[in-house]
């Protein structure tokens, strides 16, 4: 296999491994989802189903999963590589990959031997699809406000509630629920559970798929649980520990693989528009000839070039088990604001063509949208940075343990504890 031209920016992250990844993900992209992204545009409210079968072919659901359950064992900076080239072509299908890796983290850090050897071989040749349901339509981004409630029968946990936008809604077989196990007194860290819950289970319905703007083809709806019936065998975790097992699936997973999906949208942004700006005649010439205009592009560039640097520097801090979070705070949210700000400035330099439904580049900024919200929005990413600081300040708080080092122990390959046939 011939080897990617990758950014030189990039070269110290990437090993050989890392850019036959990068080719393949890029072979893939041309050949199986160009072709496709037309169709999937024009009908917001169809859920592409095929394209997680394609992306389940390739192993890629299992880039993170331990060799040893049949996964690729490829760490951080793999999992980026394969959304950040899937995001060029296309966002949505971009995020169908990374929604279902998000839970995949959950099950890694949380789950027992037992689910380790049920479980994983599924995910990692795609068999099982995952996602992780933490938001409820009221509460948003508040985990602490959580209303899903879980209660023991004597014999089964109990669970009713509503999620909202959850990402793979309508093709996931299985999903990490979070549900609140303790009465409204208790702390948040001690007070929520995780469930493993198969999508066919009594009592688990999907609200009727909408379309959304943007990302067409990958659905982020609502399930609805009513009564749900869950063993002890499939509470993910211990009892009380679902914030944790949420919040780390978030930042460590959901964080870096938002921070992807915005850098593929960030590059088709300017590559699109450098393409347009150099094609457009003006006076005696192009566009790009006026010294504005080139002014504007070097400024596209230059954020490109930043997001680059922010979304592999943290992935690569984290598989050297490295305290970075707050370098995935930052590839996140500042990460998310360059790509804004190119993705404006791609469509003012569009024009009215901009708006005109044949050319992508409204598609590649309307989804460019959608990575605000996940894995924390803006807001609360500058929130948690502003903590780190200010705890760095004060001795005592100092000595808290991040959570890129709670779990490099845990982000050690589980063993199987019999053999595994994948
Ligand atoms: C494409 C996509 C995929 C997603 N995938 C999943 C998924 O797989 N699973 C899942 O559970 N959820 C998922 N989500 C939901 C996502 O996690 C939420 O959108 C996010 O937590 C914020 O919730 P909200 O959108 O309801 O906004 P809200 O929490 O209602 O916030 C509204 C506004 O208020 C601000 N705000 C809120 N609280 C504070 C505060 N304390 N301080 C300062 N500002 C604040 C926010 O920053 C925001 O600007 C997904 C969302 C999208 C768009």
């Amino acid at each position: 296999m011939s080897m990617p031209t990758t950014p030189t920016t990039l070269d110290r992250f990437l090993t050989p491994a890392h850019r036959a990844l990068w080719q393949a993900a890029d072979d893939f992209a041309a050949q199986e989802i160009q072709p496709r992204v037309e169709r999937m545009e024009g009908a917001p409210h169809r859920v592409d189903r095929k394209i997680a079968r394609l992306l389940a072919g390739r192993r890629w659901f299992g880039v993170t999963v331990p060799e040893a359950f049949g996964g690729m064992e490829a760490g951080h900076v793999a999992k980026t590589i394969l959304v950040h080239r899937l995001a060029r072509v296309s966002g949505a299908v971009a995020a169908i990959l990374q929604a279902s890796l998000i839970p995949v983290a959950a099950l890694l850090y949380y789950g027992t031997a037992e689910q380790h050897t049920t479980l994983l071989p599924g995910v990692a040749d795609g068999s099982v699809l995952m996602s992780i349901a933490v938001t409820e339509p009221d509460q948003g981004g508040h985990i602490g406000g959580m209303e899903t409630t879980a209660e023991w029968d004597g014999r089964a946990w109990v669970l009713t509630g509503v999620k909202a936008h959850v990402g793979n809604s309508h093709i996931a077989d299985l999903h990490v629920v979070v549900a609140r196990t303790a009465p409204a007194s208790t702390r948040t860290s001690r007070a929520l559970t995780a469930f493993l819950v198969r999508g066919d289970q009594r009592g688990v319905n999907l609200v009727r798929h909408s379309g959304k703007l943007g990302l067409h083809g990958f659905s982020y709806g609502q399930i609805t649980f009513d009564r749900v019936r869950v063993s002890p065998e499939n509470v993910l975790g211990d009892v009380g520990q679902g914030f944790e097992a949420a919040q780390s699936s978030s930042i460590l997973y959901g964080r870096p693989n938002l921070t992807a999906v915005s850098l593929g949208l960030h590059e088709t942004a300017v590559s699109l528009t450098a393409k347009y700006v150099s094609n457009r005649p003006r006076y005696n010439g192009k566009l790009a000839d006026l010294s504005v205009i080139q002014d504007r592009l070097g400024q596209m560039s230059a954020r490109l070039i930043m997001a680059r640097i922010l979304a592999y520097h943290a992935v690569d801090m984290l598989d050297r088990g490295l305290p970075c979070d707050d370098e995935l705070l930052t590839a996140k949210a500042p990460g998310h604001d360059l790509a804004s700000e190119t993705g404006n400035d791609a469509m003012q330099l569009h024009a009215a063509n901009g708006l005109d439904e044949s050319l992508s580049i409204g598609r590649v900024w309307l989804d460019m949208q959608t990575t605000y919200a996940p894995a924390g929005t803006g807001e609360v990413q500058r929130r948690r940075l502003a903590e780190n600081l200010l705890r760095q300040e004060d001795e005592a708080a100092s000595k808290c343990t991040p959570w890129s080092v709670l779990h490099t122990s845990r982000a050690q390959p589980p063993v199987p504890d019999r053999p595994v046939s994948v």
